[in-house]
């Protein structure tokens, strides 16, 4: 049966911005948004603090079912909880980047993440941005995007990210983390990051927010 509801994906490499671009895209439309990085990011800050032998697919089975998580809307930024407490800014600490893309490389892991998106992205016009949701969460997805930039562009605007925050990190530290994320994502056997072939390519390397947001709501005019 067909559905009635609008569904955007937005994926693509680390840092190249997709969550602002959605955020802003959410707004502009009305629709929902979900960023599917943050829920992998939850599962990742659970398994450091439990100790969890990603080895052991049974430890990983049990986490993964004592694992619930929530978005809630606020007026300056989504909360993220990670079994009602918010883990929003904690998610985001490099201590979970060092170790996000291995963890989200678990089969077990992706499936439970992965029937999650789908229930969220459920009779609601969405908007979900990761690396494998016009591939594998949403292939029926009406719009997908596809964004990348080039990877000086991507570290320095993620420093600057981690800057604000106070973190203590080098650029070169963080380009060391998007390489190797980028290289885990797309090399994984499970969803690998990949283009879906009827996304469309953004490469917002020279582009400003607001070009970007332009582009999206042209392609979303022409479809809906
Ligand atoms: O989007 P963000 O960079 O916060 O995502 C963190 C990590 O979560 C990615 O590097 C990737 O390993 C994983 N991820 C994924 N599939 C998604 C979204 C994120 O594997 N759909």
């Amino acid at each position: 049966m067909a559905r009635d509801n609008f569904i955007i994906a937005i994926d693509g490499f680390s840092s190249c911005g997709k969550s602002t671009v959605a955020k802003a895209l959410a707004k502009a439309l009305g629709f929902v948004f979900v960023d599917s990085g943050a829920m992998y990011r939850a599962v990742t800050l659970y398994f450091l603090r439990h100790h969890i032998d990603i080895h052991n697919i049974e430890d990983v089975r049990v986490a993964l079912s004592d694992i619930h998580i929530d978005f809630i809307p606020h007026p300056k930024k989504i909360k993220v909880l990670l079994n009602e407490e918010d883990v929003t800014d904690e998610i985001r600490l490099m201590k979970v980047s060092d170790r996000v893309s291995e963890i989200s490389a678990i089969k077990e892991v992706r499936e439970a993440m992965v029937a999650q998106q789908q229930q969220l992205g459920h009779k609601r016009n969405i908007i979900m941005d990761g690396r494998d949701i016009g591939t594998t969460v949403f292939p029926d997805a009406d719009l997908k995007i596809f964004m990348t930039a080039s990877p000086a562009v991507r570290a320095q605007r993620r420093y600057d990210e981690l800057q604000l925050k106070g973190e203590q990190i080098t650029l070169e530290e963080v380009m060391a983390n998007i390489a190797h994320r980028d290289h885990i994502d797309s090399t994984r056997k499970e969803s690998p990051l990949r283009q879906a072939e009827d996304a469309i390519v953004l490469d917002n390397s020279n582009m400003t927010q607001e070009e970007q947001l332009q582009f999206v709501i042209e392609e979303y005019q022409k479809r809906k």
